[in-house]
């Protein structure tokens, strides 16, 4: 079954929690025209629409608040949030708007959230805008995430206008439309804890375990389980960025997803050269959010959440505490069991000997010694020749300290022997979790600057080559090489 704009069940089950949680407001349309950037055909289906939705008329209306869907009433979330570490008693989404809840034909639950369209009681100084760069870099990474089977929200589509906003530059407004199941924070449950509004708590953790985890309701303590339950999401979550070397860039625990979703992509990047203590975002001084600080990071917003809870678990406060901290201790053994395996997985490593994690940490000791390309170095491996000495030079070239790379591959094919696949065999399986292609800054750069003279080409291209990150796409070879020069220049700040 399909839907029309017009026909397409909607719902209202955030909104019905009312003026507590949420402030009702309307798109601001663009001033001048809108069009239409970029549309998700995927994501389209998703929803239950019928196909050529994006031709109806009424498409480009809606997705840039020019009209509403339906009789939808459309609003912004409250939340806070510890940003950079201190706490931020007063977010709410400042320039994003959801405009409806769509339940599509098998009853999953997705919010249509309009990212940009202008401002909403919670924009503070901001304008409620968002420029076309960053626009582009959330849709495209997004829909990346997705194809790595990563849990992400995703995205619909991009429309824009010649609207000139103002950042370090001057630039172009454009709308995201991002979808959800829900957009619900970490921070949406700390705001009612900072203002000892404990009531809202619980209606809203009521409402996450009605909507999304319904099996905790079974259980002795729900929201004690819906705390486990999130570090569990979480912890798997942050164990898969780490796996690809994605780096998040701003987690803060308004950008931390309920649902264990990659929420919010801002200044992110993917591990180039690899090096433990990357930092994507130009703006974050101190490092909090390099790349091997997230685990860490994970784990201390999840603390914020159990504190926002604590009023939930347990009547006496102390006993609260000692009941979520024991849940939280739990954290670490998730999240490394996931990262080792995904690592082994990596490695074409079926079998577990406790050596492995050695193996692996002197590949990356030798591989930021060397400023060696992370994907690249990854997918080279898949093709590891384990019967015979130096033979292996695709993977050994990459490397400056060859004899150092000589001594860790001897190693490897020693382990390897230990295994029951043949090399080709391993190769398929490994080619199934390292990836060919990422989303790497020059190119989101490439497609942006394209865009930014109007042609949409570009994104279109890579749009559909991250679909099938995995897959040889013999027409794309070249976004699977080393990154140009020019690539290492790139400096990305906050500023959306
Ligand atoms: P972010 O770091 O992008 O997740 O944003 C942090 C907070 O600032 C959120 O509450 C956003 O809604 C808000 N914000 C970011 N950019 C703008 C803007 N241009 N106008 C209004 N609010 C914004
Ligand atoms: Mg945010």
């Amino acid at each position: 079954m399909s839907f029309s704009l017009k026909s397409i069940p909607l719902h209202d089950s955030f909104l019905k929690l009312g003026e507590h949680f949420l402030s009702e407001v309307k798109p601001t349309p663009f001033k001048q025209e809108s069009k239409l950037i970029h549309f998700n055909q995927n994501a389209a289906h998703l929803l239950g629409f019928e196909k050529k939705i994006e031709q109806d008329p009424l498409f480009i209306d809606i997705f840039s608040g020019n009209q509403s869907l339906q009789t939808a009433k459309p609003f912004s979330m409250l939340y806070a949030g510890h940003q950079f570490g201190y706490l931020n008693p007063q977010l709410g989404d400042g320039r994003a708007i959801i405009i409806a809840e769509v339940h599509n034909h098998k009853n999953e639950k997705w919010e249509l959230q309009l990212k940009g369209s202008g401002l909403t009681p919670y924009s503070r100084d901001g304008d409620g805008r968002a420029v076309l760069r960053s626009t582009i870099r959330e849709y495209l990474c997004s829909e990346a995430m997705f194809g790595l089977g990563i849990p992400t929200t995703r995205a619909l589509c991009i429309t824009g206008s010649d609207d000139e906003v103002y950042r370090e530059n001057i630039e172009t407004a454009a709308i995201l439309t991002r979808l959800a199941p829900s957009h619900v924070r970490f921070g949406s449950f700390e705001v009612f804890y900072y203002r000892q509004q404990y009531e809202h708590i619980r209606t809203l953790a009521d409402y996450i375990i009605k909507y999304y985890y319904p099996e905790l309701l079974a259980k002795e303590n729900p929201y004690l389980a819906l705390l486990t339950k999130v570090i569990k999401r979480t912890a798997k979550l942050i164990a898969l960025w780490q796996s690809v070397g994605f780096a998040h860039g701003v987690m803060n625990t308004d950008n931390m997803s309920i649902l264990g979703l990659t929420l919010d992509y801002g200044p992110y990047g993917f591990l180039v050269n690899y090096d433990a203590g990357y930092i994507c975002n130009h703006s974050d001084h101190q490092g909090r959010y390099a790349f091997d600080q997230q685990p860490n990071i994970g784990l201390f917003n999840l603390s914020c959440f159990a504190q926002a809870i604590l009023p939930l678990i347990y009547k006496s406060p102390d006993k609260a505490a000692d009941m979520a901290k024991q849940e939280l201790e739990n954290y670490q053994t998730i999240f490394t069991s996931n990262f080792a395996n995904l690592m082994r997985q990596k490695l074409g490593l079926e079998k577990i000997f406790n050596e492995d994690q050695q193996l692996l940490d002197e590949l990356l000791s030798l591989m930021q010694k060397d400023s060696v390309d992370y994907t690249i170095l990854f997918r080279r491996l898949c093709e590891f020749d384990s019967t015979e000495e130096n033979k292996n030079t695709a993977i050994r070239d990459i490397f400056m300290q060859r004899n150092q790379f000589d001594l860790w591959a001897h190693k490897y094919q020693q382990r390897l022997k230990q295994e029951t696949l043949s090399d080709k065999q391993r190769a398929i399986k490994m080619k199934k979790i390292n990836p060919k292609y990422i989303l790497r800054n020059y190119m989101a750069e490439i497609a942006i600057k394209k865009a930014e003279e109007n042609d949409y080409s570009e994104i279109d291209r890579l749009f559909n080559l991250l679909q099938n990150p995995f897959s040889e796409q013999p027409e794309y070879e070249a976004y699977a090489g080393f990154p140009p020069k020019w690539a290492d220049d790139i400096s990305i700040s906050c500023s959306s």
